[in-house]
């Protein structure tokens, strides 16, 4: 059984550490994925100071990436960590786990890349027919949204300089 769990961590997060599939359920029309976060401590977001003291946890659901034309929904369970530096404003914060999760995130991160590249080749509308199509519900606003969160694209440097700049 544990082999199993360990390679459904392997199928389903390969390249995320600090996470651990406890249990994979599927419906006709769903794949519940529980989950927990084992890191030892998290760092905290305002001040980066390192804590392991833990202050409570939650369930999170981010929605994932389909699988085999179901939708896939992580039970994600979360520790709420104490800051221990005494002179950090934020007295308590949520762990993340880089490249799934993010603070406020109703999407891992994959999936938020999987329609923000849907949302750039078809833009709103037919971006949300063909992620609704492909399993995810989505509104063409959100598909714009996750578009316009993209990091700009770096501007590459001229290869050829112009009289003008040549003048200067
Ligand atoms: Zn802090």
């Amino acid at each position: 059984m544990e082999e199993i769990v360990l390679r459904l961590k392997e199928l389903l997060f390969p390249s995320i550490a600090d996470v651990a599939v406890l249990s994979v359920d599927v419906s006709i029309a769903m794949v519940r994925v529980d989950a927990e976060c084992t890191g030892n401590g998290a760092a905290c977001p305002t001040c980066r100071v390192w804590s392991d003291r833990v202050h409570g946890s939650y369930l999170r659901f981010p929605a994932d990436v389909p699988s085999a034309g179901r939708s896939v929904v992580l039970h994600l369970k979360v520790r709420r960590f104490a800051c221990r530096n005494s002179e950090c404003t934020r007295r308590t914060f949520v762990e993340q786990i880089p490249g799934l999760t993010r603070r406020h995130g109703q999407r891992t991160e994959r999936l938020r890349a999987t329609l923000a590249s849907v949302g750039l080749a078809l833009a709103g509308r037919a971006g949300a027919r063909l992620s609704s199509t492909l399993g995810v519900c989505v509104s063409r606003s959100t598909v714009l949204r996750l578009v316009d969160a993209l990091p700009e694209p770096e501007a590459p440097a001229p290869r050829v300089v112009g009289v003008d700049e040549y003048a200067t």
